[in-house]
């Protein structure tokens, strides 16, 4: 794959509250693994309402930049450290989100699209969790990818965002999840709207470790190489350990 394996463009750190381990620490596991440089992207969610916060406050933000500012002077000439968000696109909280964008330089801006609001709390879409799943399955599983699809390409439409984060993510863990044919017409679409906006698409090397091959779906990577889109490899590792995760692997990924 033609894609550059020098670089993990998608860690986590223990400010998520959800991954482990001192932003130090990923850097001394990429820099063990010989990368050239590791980006932090970590969660941002505006209006959720969940039983848990698995992303950052403001405050949680400042944190970061500090301590990842001292991390990329202290590394600088063994690799590069990168500040990047992760965005949790809430078709609500639109000006919100590019108001807090604006007030910090970032190095990346993923975009995704992890919670779907229901009568009561927001489900999350990508969760192992049983528990998020039968109200979505009440709602129709065509009908919350749907959903999904639509979000992703209006985030990437309406938001500065410069990749998309598994793109596929949707349901992952759900034993039925499938993609009718007009969902995935659904996926095209954002495929199309982030050629016209040059942004890269995320090849997200977790897939190895839940189903052997990277995510997203290989018919997505291939027709985002057919628009010109950029791949860009990302471990979204949640513990030091996991940065650059399989990375060998998908260098050699044909
Ligand atoms: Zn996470
Ligand atoms: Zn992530």
């Amino acid at each position: 794959m033609r894609i550059d394996t020098t670089v993990d463009g998608h860690v986590h750190t223990k400010y998520c509250k959800h991954a482990t381990g001192e932003m130090e620490e990923y850097v001394q596991v990429a820099v063990a693994k010989g990368l050239a440089g590791i980006i932090f992207l970590e969660h941002l969610e505006s209006g959720i309402s969940y039983f848990e916060s698995t992303w950052l406050s403001e405050a949680d933000f400042d944190r970061y930049f500090k301590e990842g500012l001292r991390l990329r002077e202290k590394y600088a000439g063994q690799l590069t450290v990168g500040l990047g968000v992760e965005v949790g696109f809430n078709p609500e909280r639109v000006a919100e989100i590019k108001a807090f964008l604006a007030r910090h330089t970032w190095d990346r801006v993923g975009l995704s699209c992890h919670f779907l609001e229901t009568s009561g709390d927001h489900l999350n879409l990508v969760s192992r969790r049983k528990r998020n799943w039968a109200p979505l399955g009440e709602m129709g599983m065509d009908q919350v990818v749907a959903v999904y699809f639509q979000r992703l390409r209006q985030a990437v439409e309406e938001l500065p965002g410069t990749v998309v984060c598994h793109l596929d993510a949707v349901l992952r863990h759900h034993p039925d999840i499938r993609f009718s044919a007009e969902n995935r017409l659904l996926a095209l679409a954002v495929l199309d709207a982030m050629a016209k906006r040059n942004m890269a698409l995320e090849v997200n090397t977790s897939g190895f470790l839940h189903r052997g091959e990277p995510y997203p779906d290989r018919f997505f990577i291939d027709e985002a190489v057919q628009r010109s889109i950029r791949l860009v490899p990302g471990s979204d590792a949640h513990q030091p350990r996991d940065v650059g995760r399989y990375f060998d692997r998908l260098a050699a990924w044909p």
